[in-house]
């Protein structure tokens, strides 16, 4: 019998030679690889609508600690672009993803709390439509790929504004569609296989327009900041993409205005 954790550190490390190569490296585990893996739905809707930030990716998911495109790159994120490393701060993180969470968790300066809809997967158990904490609690919270399975979006959007400190931050991540100009949504579907085909997953309740995306989140209060990586690609493992990043995704950062 050999123990899970050294059971997973010889995966890794037989990965890590398996993979071994110099296209590619991962910021989390700091692997050097000839390539990431597959990742994501082949579902037509997504790629007919652009969908950027889901679908399916030749180049998304780290052979070595399972990292994903749109997690490395919100880490890159937060380390070139914000100061999250070194100031002090309460952090909410929604949905945790577990390379960020590690992260997030060793972080001296960070007051770290997750939070989820079951908190099996997180310290507390929270629904973002009607969030238990007092209004500007957080300096920065972090909620990627949560608002598109949420009916009522706008009222988690108002939530989030809520308990954001004034001169806040908050990371945002949706799928959003280049091909769309506004949202689609339709509540009356909610049918698995027919969500997977209008909106791309069995779990989601719309496909958001970047535009339809951007003004709903100014309309709970933000000040919206869409960033794109590819546009100053030096921090981000430049044009030939390094870190296997999305070259469509956008980073949401939004401010509550302080
Ligand atoms: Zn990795």
């Amino acid at each position: 019998m050999i123990p899970p954790r050294l059971e997973a550190k010889l995966r890794a490390t037989c990965r890590k030679a398996v993979y071994y190569g110099f296209r590619h490296k991962c910021p989390f585990c700091g692997s050097s690889l000839r390539a990431f893996l597959p990742f994501g739905f082949e579902f037509t809707v997504l790629k007919e609508m652009k969908v950027a930030g889901g679908g399916y990716r030749p180049n998304a998911l780290c052979p070595v600690c399972s990292s994903l495109d749109r997690e490395r790159l919100v880490y890159l994120f937060l380390l070139h672009k914000t100061d999250i490393f070194e100031r002090p701060g309460r952090l909410l993180h929604v949905a945790p993803e577990a390379r960020l969470a590690e992260i997030f968790r060793t972080t001296e300066n960070l007051d770290y709390l997750t939070a989820d809809i079951s908190a099996k997967t997180a310290m507390v158990e929270m629904d973002i439509t009607n969030i238990q904490f007092p209004d500007a609690s957080f300096d920065v919270i972090i909620c990627n790929h949560v608002l598109e399975h949420i009916i009522d979006d706008g009222k988690a959007m108002s939530e989030l504004h809520r308990t954001l400190k004034p001169g806040g931050m908050a990371i945002l991540q949706v799928p959003v569609s280049q091909a769309l100009k506004d949202t689609y949504e339709d509540f009356e579907i909610t049918d698995k296989a027919e969500r997977e085909e209008v909106f791309g997953q069995g779990d989601h309740v719309r496909i958001y327009s970047s535009a339809g995306y951007q003004h709903k989140l100014a309309r709970a209060g933000f000040k919206v900041n869409a960033f794109n990586w590819i546009a100053e690609p030096g921090s981000f493992g430049g044009k030939r993409n390094l870190f296997g990043l999305s070259e469509q995704e956008p980073v949401f950062l939004v401010r509550k205005y302080g």
